[in-house]
């Protein structure tokens, strides 16, 4: 019994297990590598991402599992489009998600030295040179697809003379444009990467952590894999764009003769999310538009935003879980980030009632003072775990205008004129007047109540729908914000004009919450019953919901009552 138990719990490790770890295996099993040694690497150049979150959770999961470490690291490079800001707000995201880089901090200008001695070593054995193309004739040097490229004029420069020129690049004697320095590999290379790429420019800019000291900065693709080696990575691993530059990864550590085992680059897909972007470029343009209140905006796809949103970081690791690790881009729908904010909110939080448009109901033969105390459970699956809060009903109540049609269509079974309803954890109410304003709006019901259905529900064989309520005397009003999806595309362009969801804000001021809430504290979160999850905000004085989530597809529902 015990080993097929086993057996059935291998069988799903072994399907959940990623491509990524089945080299990781071979690699331990041939002994190329004695241990696991991954990194995380952001540019600091924006916040990070759920995107980023499927790295991190890759890089630090491998390490964990394999009994290896997983350094944190900056690739900061480039440092015109860097900032302190990013460096802090990555940090506190990554340790957010539940990651830790214990001492293993690195920035990849902590090795600008190490990067230009090895620079020099490439320009010294003539695998280097420094060449005088403008940006324009680069790329009219570089060829096409289909054409190989011209070689440099510059490229037999000797050693001595690259050397030179190299050093007076360093101390400043050119200007930004004027030289550069690449690697002479082969200018008709079938791999645009390969034709000669570059790998110092010079930057007459101030370095986050270096300052002035630097006026050339290293291009990525070199100061990554030196990166990746100096630290002793074992599996480098990165998104699939960088496959092609995989060549010039293994080139420039074989042509600097680094000692065995060198890392290993491996790509996987990145994450394409439904209905929003993930570039840092669109997000900043984003934030810096005014589009959205900021980075930590709850409707963007960062990780800043969704902990303000009130997602856990346990959903998002149970997300990167689930949609797994392959080698073929796709967009994965919103669906699945969803379905696992729920599962993961669902054991946590209590049930309780809120109307968000309310519309008045008045039971005419309810008394005028009196009450009614129902004991309703906050986990009505499980009671005892969370135990039971009083609601009082009351002669006046709310119901969500939603929950009411003057004239129902086909399919409807809600409330109506004539029909009835039952009020979660209490009695049925049966609508048997309605009062409109001069506009021929609703805005009162009057109803009669009973223990016993009257058989005039509209479900079922006149069963009747159960509907959530609150005590027009016994609540709280307060303000709900209903977020929704940032793009009306699934695959957005990044089109900002024309593809962003202009309802992706609801504000619903006239909310009420049942009196238990005025306990809540900012942080909690509530499941309120057929509405969604949502996370407590203290505004001032009164108190805001904003949801997390809505439940199950309540939200094709809508469109399709829409249609
Ligand atoms: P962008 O292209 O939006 O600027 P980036 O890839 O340049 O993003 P980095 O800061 O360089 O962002 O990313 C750090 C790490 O996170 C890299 O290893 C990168 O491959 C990974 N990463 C970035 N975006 C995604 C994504 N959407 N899915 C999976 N991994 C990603
Ligand atoms: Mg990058």
């Amino acid at each position: 019994m015990r080993s097929k138990l086993k057996e059935k719990k291998m069988a799903i490790e072994e399907k959940t297990k990623n491509f990524i770890r089945n080299f990781v295996d071979v690699d331990l099993a041939q002994k190329r590598y004695s241990y696991v040694m991954t990194r995380f690497p952001p540019e600091p150049n924006g916040y990070l991402h759920i995107g980023h979150a499927k790295s991190i959770c890759l890089n630090f999961g491998l390490a964990l599992d394999y009994g290896g470490k997983c350094n944190m690291r900056f690739d900061d490079t480039n440092p015109v489009k860097e900032d302190v800001e990013y460096v802090e707000s990555i940090q506190n995201d990554v340790r957010w998600l539940g990651f830790d880089w214990a001492d293993r901090l690195y920035y990849a200008s902590d090795y600008f030295d190490k990067l230009y001695e090895c620079a020099e070593k490439l320009i010294r054995s003539g695998w280097a040179y420094v060449c005088d193309l403008s940006p324009e004739q680069v790329r009219d040097y570089r060829g096409t697809l289909t054409e190989p490229g011209r070689q440099s004029p510059w490229r037999e420069r000797t050693v001595e003379e690259n050397l030179d020129l190299f050093r007076r690049m360093r101390a400043g004697d050119f200007d930004e444009g004027q030289k550069f320095l690449r690697a002479k590999i082969d200018m008709s290379s079938p791999n645009l990467n390969m034709r000669d790429p570059a790998l110092y420019r010079i930057k007459k800019a101030s370095h986050h952590r270096t300052g002035e000291r630097w006026l050339i900065y290293p291009m990525y693709d070199y100061a990554h894999c030196i990166s990746d080696a100096i630290e002793g990575v074992t599996h480098s691993i990165c998104t699939l764009e960088f496959e092609d530059h995989r060549p010039l990864y293994d080139w420039v550590l074989e042509k600097l003769d680094w000692p065995a085992p060198r890392p290993r680059q491996i790509e996987f897909a990145r994450l394409n999310l439904e209905y929003t972007l993930m570039s840092k470029r669109k997000l900043l343009q984003l934030v810096k538009e005014n589009y959205v209140e900021g980075w930590d905006d709850p409707r963007l796809p960062t990780l800043a935003a969704l902990r303000k949103r009130g997602v856990t970081p346990s959903a998002i690791r149970l997300f990167c879980e689930r949609i797994g690790v392959a080698k073929k881009d796709s967009w994965i729908e919103l669906e699945w980030l969803e379905k696992a904010i729920r599962d993961d909110l669902n054991p946590q939080v209590k049930r309780v009632m809120a109307v968000l448009e309310p519309l008045k109901v008045v039971i005419e033969n309810f008394p005028e003072e009196g009450q009614e105390v129902i004991e309703a459970p906050y986990f009505p699956d499980n009671p005892d775990l969370m135990g039971y809060r009083p609601l009082k009903l009351s002669r006046e109540i709310y119901i969500e205008r939603d929950d009411f049609r003057l004239e129902p269509p086909k399919g409807y079974f809600r409330l109506a004129p004539g029909r009835e309803v039952r009020l979660r954890w209490s009695k049925y109410i049966h609508c048997h007047e309605v009062k409109l304003n001069q506009d021929g709006e609703v805005i009162e019901l009057r109803c009669f109540y009973s223990d016993q259905p009257t058989g005039t529900g509209a479900g079922a064989k006149n069963k009747a729908a159960i509907i959530h309520w609150v005590s027009a005397t016994d609540s709280i009003a307060a303000t709900v914000k209903l977020y929704d999806r940032l793009f009306s595309q699934n695959k957005p362009s990044g089109d900002l004009e024309n593809e962003l969801n202009s309802s992706s804000l609801k504000v619903c001021d006239q909310a009420f919450i049942e009196k238990s809430l005025a306990e809540a504290k900012t942080g909690d979160r509530f499941q309120f019953e057929r509405l969604g999850y949502f996370l407590v905000n203290q505004e001032g004085l009164r108190p805001v919901f904003s949801r997390i989530v809505t439940l199950k597809d309540s939200w094709s529902k809508i469109q399709a009552k829409k249609n």
